[in-house]
């Protein structure tokens, strides 16, 4: 049978997977329900499913035939979001929500997973199916660290994502940067507290925040190429205790975010501002960084090759190069021991008032994107495995 016709057979169990996991979300590294469910669903296979990371699933599908290895990857984890869909099959665990999409990814794999099995015969090479915990939270460094790319040795990723700004019906596959470096930062800004009637015998903490939380902005507007897109965001402050003191201290925290390959310079850029600014007016600092999500950008030899599994799917004119967006994703983690592509599979439909971005409480996702990214999976394997 023709593979559209196989996934189209398949789309009760995909809704229903995807209903399933969408009743019971579960938090990074918590995914024990999710992880048994993969792992039950795969010893029925006949694949050896292995837990990895804590509360992850990898199996490998051996083709009859030799070749390369590809790795296919979902993500699991839900968000610390209540739920406000209204949904018949909505979260059964307050205060938590599948709203990112990751259930239905999960769904997806699976079936991939179960119709790529019984082609077993026309596979070269072998196929990794990974389940990854934690994305919210770049759980993919525990997973690599794990060894999920060696033994077999991948030789390329592919992963998508349900993605909430492309409409139904359209798969977006960008050649080179796709999703943004995300750092985090840690600022201290150390003064000397005092009464706020005789300021000049401080160092106000306050003050000197609010003059680099100015200047850091002239960064991205005239150091950075206009071309280069850069984001810095200062997202907490922590200051004071009464309406008549000046602070010993300021704390402020933040994201730096980049969609091009050299974007690490705004790290030296940003100190060197801070520690200028805090030299003029007399302060002291501490700056931490931490890493979230490496820059994600696709190979354009499988990007194309991927293309043509979507043209394939939904067709070539539904198949777009442009989306990239300044939200990170630790699929950049695979890419960067493998050559590897990550698609976007549209599902936003308002005639059915599904508009709500990603991590909203009313986000929902049209369930006939399901068999599109199903299909895209086990097309993009092949070619792969094949190009
Ligand atoms: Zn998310
Ligand atoms: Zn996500």
């Amino acid at each position: 049978m023709e593979i559209k016709q196989q996934v189209a057979n398949s789309a009760n169990e995909l809704v229903s997977l995807y209903r399933d996991f969408h009743t019971h979300p579960e938090l990074g590294f918590k995914e024990y329900r999710s992880q048994k469910k993969i792992i039950d669903y795969f010893t029925n296979l006949g694949l050896k499913p292995r837990k990895i990371a804590s509360t992850g699933v990898v199996a490998e599908l051996k083709g009859t035939k030799p070749g390369k290895t590809v790795l296919l990857r979902s993500d699991m984890d839900a968000l610390p979001v209540t739920e406000e869909t209204g949904l018949s099959f909505a979260s059964e665990t307050f205060g938590i929500m599948h709203a990112c999409g990751h259930d239905g990814h999960m769904a997806m794999l699976m079936v991939a997973a179960k119709m790529l099995t019984a082609m077993k015969d026309e596979i070269p090479g072998t196929i990794k199916f990974l389940f990854q915990p934690n994305e919210e939270d770049a759980g993919a460094h525990k997973v690599v660290k794990e060894g999920v790319m060696h033994s077999p040795e991948v030789d390329s990723v592919f992963g998508l994502h349900l993605w909430s700004q492309c409409p139904l019906g359209q798969i977006d596959i960008v050649d080179g940067p796709q999703m943004a470096a995300s750092y985090y930062f840690n600022l201290k800004i150390k003064g000397h507290g005092g009464h706020a009637g005789f300021a000049h015998e401080s160092t106000d903490p306050v003050f000197i925040s609010s003059l680099i939380i100015q200047a850091v902005q002239g960064i991205q507007t005239r150091e950075v190429n206009a071309l280069d897109p850069a984001v810095i965001m200062f997202t907490q402050m922590n200051a004071g205790t009464s309406t008549t003191t000046i602070p010993e201290a300021a704390e402020l925290t933040g994201s730096i975010r980049f969609l091009y390959a050299d974007g690490k310079s705004l790290f030296k850029r940003f100190e060197h501002v801070i520690s200028h600014i805090c030299a003029a007016y007399g302060a002291e600092y501490e700056l931490e960084f931490k890493k979230g999500n490496a820059l994600l950008s696709n190979h354009p030899e499988t990007a194309a090759l991927v293309r043509t599994a979507a043209a394939e799917v939904v067709g070539p004119e539904q198949v777009t190069t442009k989306i990239r967006t300044m939200a990170g994703e630790d699929f950049s983690e695979y890419l960067a021991h493998a050559t590897g592509t990550f698609a976007f599979v549209g599902f936003n439909n308002s005639k059915k008032g599904i508009v709500y971005p990603h991590h909203h409480p009313k986000f929902t996702i049209d369930e006939d994107a399901l068999v599109i990214g199903t299909e895209l999976h086990i097309r993009a394997a092949l070619k792969l495995l094949k190009g």
